[in-house]
């Protein structure tokens, strides 16, 4: 089986092969076979994509913003319209099922790539009155910016990347994830093919040491990166060399407070949705279930039942509703966690090892009675591992949530509204879900707080971290000066 498109690079509005650099393969966690090779981008060809993207830069901001808006949302268009090939290749490349990537991988990128089309006429400054003199604000675009990608959702990170700072006039050179390269190409392509000029929008391949020749380069003014909090750390480091600005969307440790008043069912979907959904590679996982004492045996018990509904099998089956890991690496990881978790005494309630089966799958695994010293509860897993921790008040439940150093996001499930609101207002996250969890829009601002991250994606907050402000002071009267 192979997968389009082959090429590695796309540079200057064009598919470029260059097998000059290291190769590594895109495997498919359903059979593992290899469904493309790709090569490691060369110093030349990281310049290159630089270099046009430089180049393309320039007229691109000097477009009204209308203009520049029309591309993207052609481009959704045509997103939209291909969904279907769009989805299958990110199956085939990710392992996740058809029946989630059909619904929230492209159609979320084409979401972002319409929202905004959408607002790049109406982005712009203020004005202020200072007696006959004024000053008035300009968003101006930061310039070449880089965006990295992790492995898990990579259209959706592309586009969320993408989208907004061109539509603030910048160009970009995206490096996807070395496990995952495949789909960010797809949008290259599908820019060009709505319009987008050469160089705008660059995909260049490889390991880490490809994104961090990317970020060291002076021709680049922003880095956004999805990634874990180690590499974080490293992109961040970097970038505040050259004082480059940042966007930083990282892993997460994410608590869910379910309690004992809320709709069972709603809150054991939550649960379901923000553990098991992509196989729990998901950064913002709700991993620490605390249920209140009275409802944990009904909780566990729903669980158990509604785990019967898991569907395992060939992703590209539209009945499949559980892939397997998208890499086999990552499968060892959290089998390890696994492990660790059994040793530490948490009590295993489903699940718990690699299915019976072809395929890098785990069985969806749930334990109960974790503390919050256990390794499974201090960690980021990334796969399909609940932990339900118990407790008896909402002020214990809450100093436990927060006592992480990771700030991604955070749900509550209660039928007392003024509970909700109360504890997600105290919950240290950059998003808290009341009554559901795990739902992105593109209008709603996304991001990590603590260790999780720096800056927003999505919404109207995203145009404050792709644009710098220039202040215009214009003056009126006299210029007075002492002599
Ligand atoms: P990694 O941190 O391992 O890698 C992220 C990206 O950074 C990859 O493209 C990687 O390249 C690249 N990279 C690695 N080292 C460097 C470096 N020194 N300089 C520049 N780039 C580098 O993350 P994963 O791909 O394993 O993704 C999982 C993580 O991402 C989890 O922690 C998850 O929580 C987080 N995540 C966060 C999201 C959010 O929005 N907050 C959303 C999705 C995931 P390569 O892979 O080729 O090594």
């Amino acid at each position: 089986m192979r997968a389009q498109p082959t090429a590695s690079h796309y540079i200057d509005g064009a598919y470029v092969d260059d097998t000059t650099g290291d190769s590594f393969d895109s495997l498919y966690g359903y059979t593992g076979e290899t469904i493309a090779t790709l090569h490691d981008a060369t110093p030349d060809l990281i310049d290159r994509a630089l270099a046009s993207a430089a180049r393309a830069q320039v007229a691109w901001a000097a477009l009204p913003g209308v203009e520049r808006g029309r591309v993207l949302r052609r481009a959704a268009d045509i997103m939209r319209e291909r969904n279907r090939e769009l989805s299958e290749l990110e199956t085939l490349d990710t392992g996740k099922p058809l029946q989630e990537t059909l619904v929230a991988d492209a159609t979320s990128g084409a979401d972002a790539l319409e929202y905004f089309g959408g607002i790049a006429a109406s982005i712009g400054g203020e004005h202020v009155q200072l007696g006959d003199d004024f000053f008035y604000t300009r968003r101006e675009p930061l310039g070449v910016c880089v965006g990295i990608g992790a492995w898990n959702y990579p259209i959706q990170i592309a586009c969320w990347k993408a989208a907004p700072a061109l539509a603030c006039g910048n160009a970009m050179v995206f490096k996807p994830s070395e496990t995952t390269p495949l789909s960010a190409l797809k949008l290259a392509e599908i820019l060009t093919e709505a319009g987008a000029p050469p160089g705008l929008f660059n995909v260049v391949q490889g390991r880490g040491a490809v994104g961090a020749a990317l970020i060291d380069d002076p021709r680049t003014a922003k880095v956004s990166l999805t990634g874990s909090v180690p590499t974080g750390r490293k992109v961040y480091a970097s970038a505040a060399e050259g004082m480059r600005h940042v966007t930083m969307e990282l892993g997460g440790k994410s608590p869910i407070l379910i309690f004992d008043d809320a709709d069972l069912d709603a809150a054991v979907s939550g649960a379901i949705n923000g553990n098991f959904y992509s196989s729990g590679q998901i950064c913002s996982n709700g991993t620490r279930v605390f249920v209140q004492r009275d409802l944990l045996d009904p909780f566990l018990t729903r669980l158990s039942e509604r785990l019967n509904g898991v569907v395992m099998g060939d992703p590209l089956d539209e009945t499949t509703n559980f892939g397997p890991m998208t890499t086999e690496r990552q499968m060892q990881i959290v089998l390890d966690y696994i492990e660790k978790a059994k040793a530490e005494g948490a009590r295993l309630i489903a699940g718990g090892a690699r299915a019976d089966r072809d395929g890098w799958f785990i069985a969806p695994t749930v334990f109960a009675d974790v503390t919050d010293d256990m390794t499974i509860a201090q960690e980021e897993i990334f796969g399909p591992v609940m932990s339900v921790l118990t407790f008896d008040t909402e002020a214990e439940a809450v100093t436990r949530a927060n006592a992480t150093p990771f700030g991604l996001s955070a749900g509550v499930f209660t039928r007392d509204l003024a509970r909700g609101h109360r504890v997600a207002a105290r919950l240290q996250a950059g998003t808290a879900w009341i009554n559901t969890y795990n739902l992105t829009p593109v209008e709603m601002p996304f991001g990590g707080v603590k260790m999780s991250g720096i800056g927003r994606e999505n919404s109207r907050e995203a145009i404050a971290h792709w644009t710098q402000v220039k202040s215009v002071y214009v003056g009126a009267g006299t210029v007075e000066a002492p002599y």
